[in-house]
């Protein structure tokens, strides 16, 4: 189901279906989420622990207890490809630093909870 590399051994690459958490963070749908339905955010991901940045899911995007169904098989192409040079091309080698965009996502997520937990005190 997932994508394999006999040279990469380790590493399963899938796409991951992002559903909203809060109002500012985003969780990873899993064995126990079930129901189809459609998906705004996906990832892609590999069984090492690796995440892709936030992506718009292509529309048509479902998730179907236990998987993320992409509309076309260009769509599959694309997740595969951000799976192979985002990662796989780089496994092995030491972690890149986070990207920017990946740091101010990060703290986006942190700190809007935090800020509203504190409005919330006052
Ligand atoms: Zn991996």
């Amino acid at each position: 189901m997932g994508w394999f590399s006999s040279d990469h051994p380790g590493h399963e690459g899938y796409v991951v279906g992002l559903v909203p958490r809060s109002e500012w963070a985003w969780r990873e749908l899993t064995t126990g989420d079930d129901g189809e339905h459609p998906l705004r955010m996906i990832a892609v991901g590999c069984d090492c622990g690796w995440r892709s940045p936030r992506l718009y899911a292509p529309p048509g995007t479902r998730w179907s207890p236990y998987i993320v169904d992409l509309p076309t098989k260009t769509d599959d192409e694309r997740a595969y490809r951000i799976w192979w040079h985002g990662h796989i091309e780089n496994a092995g080698e030491v972690e890149p630093a986070p990207t920017l965009r990946e740091e101010a996502d990060r703290i986006h997520e942190v700190a809007y909870p935090l800020a509203e937990r504190m409005a919330v005190r006052r």
